[in-house]
Formats: structure tokens, C-alpha cells, sequence
């Protein structure tokens, strides 16, 4: 019997083997996490888990029950500790190893930590863990710095901010989400944050930490001293990428996989934030971290290892939370794209659209949902645009999707 190995509890492994059933996939499953739930979605523990609006079982990546309905042998608290692509089989953390025809390798990313930045009082968000213990602290009047303005960093600090905690953020680039979302926007969020009392210190780096009996004492660049009683490390992520290095499997960063999800290994796939995947539509690999990407690659793989052969094209997404507000952004805009803005910045609803030749490469907006939607289907069709027409928020995109031939039934139903 076929046996196929997935190493990695997340979305994209979960995504896989229900996409492996769902095709009629009978074969042998195996889903190898070296945490100790079963694949559940993280998105929410910078959000709902964290304000205690979810519960733990709100959130899985795959229903209650569904891998013992659906024969797949989950392995918990067990790392896959390195793979032999010659002989196809994996060495696991408690000694044992399992053969396969096919090694789905989907591990994530882990918080980066800074060297000097560790202790009870120190916190990174990845898993359930880190978000139940960073939760219990979140007290009113406590203060909680956070390195590092990123997604992650301002979820957490609009979380704490409603809970009544004294929060700082501090960012070595000038203006926070500029890198990500643009300049205009990373302004707006900065103002967002600043009503909802976070102090964001912009430009500023925190370079050293002390313990004291009270909480911590933080020294920034210019010599200041910062006290808290907690401290978030949010300045990014590492690929979990060395299994694959250490098996000879070419890694760019992230594990390089052709627009089918292949590695340089035969047999062996690798999906979700540690593929640098190349994608068709850009002739290039690269890594995204979103979990919609990891869920779609993961459908993607289990038609490939089935024996389609399905490129992975569409077209990557996020959303991120923060208060009473909601930012999503799909596609890629090109370092030259022209930037044109939708909406009104005072007024909290904007968008920026990246165009580059007559097309709209890209969208970001802020509640906004009618411009990210009608992006999401335009960047899949031919179209051509001007920036007037994008920056006109009386230009209804819809009207440049194709029209849809009308069906038998609602010509009938006329
Ligand atoms: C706090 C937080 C909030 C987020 N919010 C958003 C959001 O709002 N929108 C959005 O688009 N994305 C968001 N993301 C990103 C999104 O969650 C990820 O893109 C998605 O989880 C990637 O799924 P994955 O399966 O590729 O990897 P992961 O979810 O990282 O899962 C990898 C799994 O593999 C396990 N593993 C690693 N190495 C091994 C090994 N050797 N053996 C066995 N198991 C191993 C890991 O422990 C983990 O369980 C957020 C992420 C975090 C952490």
C-alpha cells in the first residue's frame, strides 16, 4: 500500500490530507507534528484566542474527529528529525522511522528570537502556548513593550491596548508597516495605534535587557531606559528549512520547490511558509507567509500526488485585525507599479492599487472589502485600467470582469 508522510502540523499539512481523502486517496496518511494539538489555524491567536473570544477547539484546521474518521495516523509530540530522499524514509524524534512514497514536507516558520532577549517575562507567537502564557499576562495597567511593528506586533498591541495594558511599540524603521503595506498606510495604522493609546516608537531600537525584581529594564540605541513588566518579540520569522538542508534538498531560505510543489529531491513536496515556491505568473520562487497561500498549496498537493500535474498560480492574500478595523491585500505590486489611492485616509476606508501597464497588480485596503474583492477576480482575468478610473471611488470595478454568459436556467427563469 502507497504510504504518503507529511511532516508538519499546520494548515498546509491539514489542507493536504483532507484534500487526499476528499480526491479518494485509500492509501496510508501519516501526519507527523511535533506539537501537541492537532493542525489548528493560526491566525486567531493574535486575535480571538488572545482576547479570549475563541476557545481552544474554535479553531482547528480540520473538524473534530475528522482525521480518525478519515483513517490518517497522526503522530504528536514527534519531530521529524531527518529525511533520507535516497532510501524515501524519515528518522522521528522517538527513534522510530517510517518509509514513504511521498514526503509532503509543510514546517513552518518559528518566531526569529533575538540573542540577550530570553526569560519568563519574554514572549514570541507561534502556538497555542505562546498565546495562552502571553494572554495570562495582558492584566489592565500592566506594560507590555513589543519589539518589532509587523502584523504580528500591532494584533497583539490592539489586543492589549482593549484589556486596559500600557503598551509600547518599538520600530527601527520609520514608519511601521511601510515595508508591507506602503507608506500611506503604515501612517494611517501608526495614527490608528497612537488614538488607541500605543505609544509607537518609530525609528527606535531596543538593544539590551536587564531582569530586575520588578519586570524588565530595556536600554534603547540612544541610551534610554525602558521598564515593562512584559516584552513581545514580533521582528519576524525563520524557515523551518533544516531538515531539507541537511538532506541536500536545494534551500534558498525557504525550500525551493517548481510551480508543482517539488523539491530537488524526487518524491519529496514542501508547501505553505517554507516553500519558496516559484510562482508562473512572476517566473520566480518566493516565500509567502499566509495562511490562505498554505491552505490552497495544500489542496494543490494532494491533486499533484495523485498524479495531476497542477501548477500553483493564484494569486496570494492576507487580511490582518487590528481593533475595529480590517486590512487584506492580495497580489503582488512590482517595485515600479505606480501607487493609487481609493478612498479617504482621514476617513479610515482607503485602498492603494498597484498599476503597472494599464493592470492592477495588487490592492491594500483598509475596511475597504468591495475594492479587495473586486481586485481578487480582476488580477485572475485579463483587463486594462487607468489610474483615474482606480482612483475614482464612483468606478465600479466589477465593470471590467467579463460578463458571464447567461446560463440556459436564468434565461429560462427570465
Ligand atoms: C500569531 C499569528 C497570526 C497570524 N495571522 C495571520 C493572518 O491574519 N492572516 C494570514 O494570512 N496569515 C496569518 N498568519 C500566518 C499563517 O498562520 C501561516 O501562513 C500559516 O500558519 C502557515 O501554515 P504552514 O502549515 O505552512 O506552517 P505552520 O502553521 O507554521 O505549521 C508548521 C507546523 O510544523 C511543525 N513542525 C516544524 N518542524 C517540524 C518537524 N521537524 N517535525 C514535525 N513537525 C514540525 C510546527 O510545529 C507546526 O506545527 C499568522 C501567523 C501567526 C503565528
Amino acid at each position: 500500500m502507497t504510504r504518503f508522510v507529511l511532516a508538519g502540523g499546520g494548515v498546509a499539512a491539514a489542507a493536504t490530507a483532507a484534500g487526499l481523502r476528499s480526491r479518494g486517496y485509500d492509501g496510508r496518511l501519516v501526519l507527523v507534528s511535533d506539537e501537541l494539538h492537532l493542525p489548528y489555524e493560526r491566525p486567531p491567536l493574535s486575535k480571538e484566542f488572545l482576547s479570549g473570544k475563541f476557545g481552544i477547539g474554535d479553531f482547528p484546521a480540520n473538524p473534530q474527529g475528522w482525521y480518525a474518521d478519515n483513517d490518517v495516523e497522526v503522530l504528536l509530540g514527534t519531530r521529524v528529525d531527518a529525511i533520507d530522499p535516497a532510501g524515501r524514509r524519515v528518522t522521528l524524534s522517538d527513534g522510530g522511522s517510517l518509509a514513504y512514497d511521498a514526503l509532503v514536507v509543510a514546517t513552518g516558520v518559528r518566531a526569529r528570537t533575538l540573542p540577550g532577549f530570553a526569560g519568563d517575562r519574554v514572549h514570541s507567537l507561534r502556538s497555542i502556548a505562546d498565546s495562552e502564557r502571553l494572554g495570562s499576562r495582558l492584566t489592565p495597567g500592566s506594560r507590555l513593550v513589543i519589539l518589532g511593528a509587523g502584523f504580528i506586533g500591532c494584533e497583539v498591541a490592539a489586543i492589549a491596548a482593549a484589556r486596559g495594558v500600557r503598551v509600547a511599540i518599538f520600530e527601527p524603521e520609520p514608519v511601521p508597516l511601510a515595508r508591507a503595506l506602503g507608506p500611506q498606510f503604515g501612517a494611517a495604522m501608526i495614527a490608528i495605534h497612537r488614538e488607541h493609546g500605543v505609544e509607537i516608537r518609530a525609528g527606535q531600537l531596543v538593544t539590551e535587557m536587564k531582569e530586575t525584581a520588578a519586570g524588565l529594564e530595556l536600554r534603547t540605541r540612544d541610551g534610554e531606559t525602558v521598564e515593562c513588566d512584559e516584552l513581545l518579540v514580533g521582528v519576524g520569522s525563520v524557515p523551518n528549512a533544516e531538515l531539507a538542508i541537511a538532506a541536500g534538498i536545494t534551500v534558498d531560505g525557504g525550500i525551493v520547490t517548481d510551480e508543482f510543489g517539488r523539491t530537488s529531491a524526487p518524491g519529496v513536496y514542501a508547501l505553505g511558509d517554507v516553500a519558496s515556491r516559484h510562482h508562473p505568473a512572476y517566473g520566480r520562487a518566493f516565500r509567502v507567509e499566509h495562511h490562505d497561500t498554505a491552505m490552497r498549496h495544500g489542496g494543490n498537493a494532494a491533486r499533484n500526488l495523485l498524479g495531476e500535474a497542477v501548477p500553483f498560480s493564484e494569486e496570494h492574500y492576507f487580511w490582518s485585525d487590528q481593533y475595529d478595523h480590517s486590512i487584506k491585500s492580495v497580489g503582488h505590486g512590482g517595485a515600479e507599479a505606480a501607487k493609487i489611492l481609493r478612498g479617504s485616509v482621514p476617513e479610515r476606508s482607503f485602498s492603494v492599487f498597484s498599476l503597472e501597464n494599464g493592470r492592477v497588480t495588487s490592492v491594500v485596503t483598509l475596511d475597504r472589502p468591495q475594492d479587495f474583492m473586486a481586485t481578487r477576480k480582476l488580477l485572475a482575468v485579463p483587463h486594462q485600467v487607468t489610474a483615474d478610473q482606480l482612483a475614482d471611488p464612483g468606478f465600479d470595478l466589477r465593470s471590467l470582469l467579463p460578463r458571464r454568459p447567461r446560463t440556459r436556467r436564468s434565461e429560462a427563469s427570465r
